[in-house]
């Protein structure tokens, strides 16, 4: 088990509370999406959200999400989490790869955590949405090549190899014995987090704790205004 730092308490949950997560590690990207399916899954102007890998996200909730697919415009086809009591939406399988999920920032405790590093099918964002000067933006999709940061490129790598090797593994328990070879070699896959990963584990912390001190100083001076008006 390697040494790393504990990563900050990022959870997310439902409306109701039945369902709840935590993300084990920072996401990879964030990317706010603005094409016409997000608008009507979501039911708002644009979607947003944390693409991170599947298996650094533990359920922490009294009841595991419902799915529902849908098929997108293009045609690819989409398996969307959601409360069974609820009915929020929570997360969707990754576009790039079956071992990354993207969470709905909405649905984290403090949604303000993430920005989005991009915003995409720009050519269809509302009017009335203005976005921050010096945004990232493109046309339609993107490609993650072109985005994501070295790092996230790869630990999406390494999330696919144990993706990989879990699906061997459970073949291999399917099929039953006489796969030794394929499950000693399972065994000696390397899964600690290299200094990479740390290090952005780590940005991300720092990220985490400026975004905390901004709120708990806009707490401070909402209870100070409070105060003076209660004065006067
Ligand atoms: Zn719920
Ligand atoms: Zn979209």
């Amino acid at each position: 088990m390697s040494k790393s730092r504990p990563f900050p308490a990022v959870t997310g949950g439902c409306f109701c509370g039945l369902v709840r997560y935590r993300l084990e590690t920072a996401p990879l990207f964030c990317h706010a999406c603005h094409c016409a399916d997000c608008h009507k899954s979501s039911g708002s102007v644009f979607a947003c959200f944390a693409t991170i890998e599947a298996d650094r996200v533990t359920s922490i909730g009294s009841m595991p999400p419902k799915f529902a697919t849908t098929v997108r415009r293009d045609g690819v086809a989409r398996h969307n989490a959601f409360c069974p009591k609820c009915g929020t939406q929570l997360w969707g399988n990754g576009d790039w790869s079956p071992a990354t999920i993207d969470i709905r920032v909405g649905s984290l405790d403090i949604p303000g955590l993430m920005e989005p590093d991009l915003h995409e099918f720009i050519e269809s964002k509302v009017d009335w949405v203005i976005l921050p000067e010096g945004a990232k933006t493109c046309k339609g999709g993107y490609e993650i090549k072109d985005y994501w940061p070295k790092s996230s490129l790869k630990r999406l790598d390494a999330a696919m190899s144990r993706y990989e090797e879990r699906l061997k593994l459970s073949k291999a328990a399917a099929s039953g014995a006489g796969e030794d070879e394929d499950e000693k070699e399972a065994d000696k896959t390397p899964t600690a987090q290299s200094p990479e990963e740390k290090e952005d584990d780590e940005e991300f912390e720092k990220r985490y704790q400026v975004t905390e001190k901004a709120l708990q100083e806009r707490l401070e001076k909402l209870s100070l205004k409070l105060n003076e008006q209660e004065v006067a």
